[in-house]
């Protein structure tokens, strides 16, 4: 039986150690989270961020406005928060309304206060093989958990499936950058599993279940980050639990896997960017 990858526990340990730095200082760090619209998923994902920075001391600003905002309102708001010296991280909660476009908004927040690490500066820096001002959050989370349980990257196959701009791309070259072999699926990839059965460690961020315990080598690692609610309403994640379990030797549970992973991401690159603004 597999080796459970608990996220939960180990956010909790990371949380607990932030505290105990914030409370030292005597400024403390500062997050503005902008949510657009009434996206019941993002109200519940943003309310968590807010709730956990404000219980281990990060000032935190939740920035609400109806779908029907102007683009040009938001980029000013970006813009403001920009040049405000008080705030030292700015996440805009994607996804926006249709008429917003997302390249333009992330491209207008500052890199320095760039607290997912999406924007093109940032993003550039990763894929170029440098280090960018903070990795992004879900994949820092991911390799966080590896490293927790000391399970080696570096030459072993990573096979992440998904490829999206917020987990699987940056995740892809944050393994490369530890020397891990990767190879990215998606869903024109023939042969998914013949592919996932040479994985080491198989990364799944697609929100379907499409990870069977067949699929997968004797003793892999299975990282799921997908979540979803099935037909009965449960939340799911990408792989089936009973038959990968029993194959795999560590599996990420979800949820309490990469979920509280990402959180505690966000809040560790809040207090990296705050250090680099106030403490240097
Ligand atoms: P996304 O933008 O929804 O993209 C899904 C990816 O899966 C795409 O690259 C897609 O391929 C690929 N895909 C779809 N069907 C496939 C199939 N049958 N075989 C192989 N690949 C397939 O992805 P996302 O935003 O990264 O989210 C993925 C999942 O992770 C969701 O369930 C989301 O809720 C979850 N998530 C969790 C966290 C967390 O903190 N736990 C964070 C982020 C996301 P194409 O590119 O070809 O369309």
């Amino acid at each position: 039986m597999a080796i459970i990858l608990d996220g939960k526990a180990l956010r909790d340990k990371i949380l607990q150690d932030l505290k105990v730095k914030i409370d030292s200082y005597e400024v403390k760090p500062s997050l503005a989270v902008i949510l657009v619209g009434d996206n019941p998923a993002s109200q519940i994902y943003v309310n968590n961020k807010h709730k956990i920075a404000q219980k281990i001391g990060i000032k935190s600003e939740i920035i609400n406005y109806p779908t029907d905002i102007t683009e040009e309102t938001l980029l000013n708001k970006i813009e403001e928060l920009n040049n405000n010296s008080a705030i030292d991280a700015i996440l805009v909660q994607l996804p926006l309304p249709e008429h917003i476009s997302k390249d333009k908004v992330i491209n207008s927040i500052l890199p320095d206060k760039d607290v997912d690490g999406f924007t093109p500066y940032n993003f550039g820096k990763l894929f170029s093989g440098e280090i960018p001002t903070v990795y992004p959050c879900t994949p820092k989370g991911i390799l966080l958990m590896l490293d927790e349980y000391n399970i080696e990257l570096d030459g072993r196959h990573a096979v992440v499936v998904g490829r999206s701009s917020i987990v699987g791309r940056p995740l892809s070259q944050m393994l490369l950058n530890r020397n891990a072999t990767v190879t990215v699926c998606h869903s024109h990839t023939k042969n998914l599993s013949q592919i996932t059965k040479t994985a080491d460690i198989l990364i799944s961020a697609v929100g379907k279940n499409i990870i069977k315990g067949e699929m997968l080598k004797s003793d892999c690692v299975v990282v799921d980050v997908g979540i979803f609610k099935d037909e009965n309403g449960k939340t799911r994640g990408d792989a089936d639990f009973e038959t990968s379990s029993k194959i795999a030797s560590y599996i990420s549970p979800v949820p309490g896997g990469v979920g509280p992973m990402t959180i505690a991401s966000l809040m560790l690159n809040t207090v990296e960017l705050f250090k680099k603004h106030r403490l240097n």
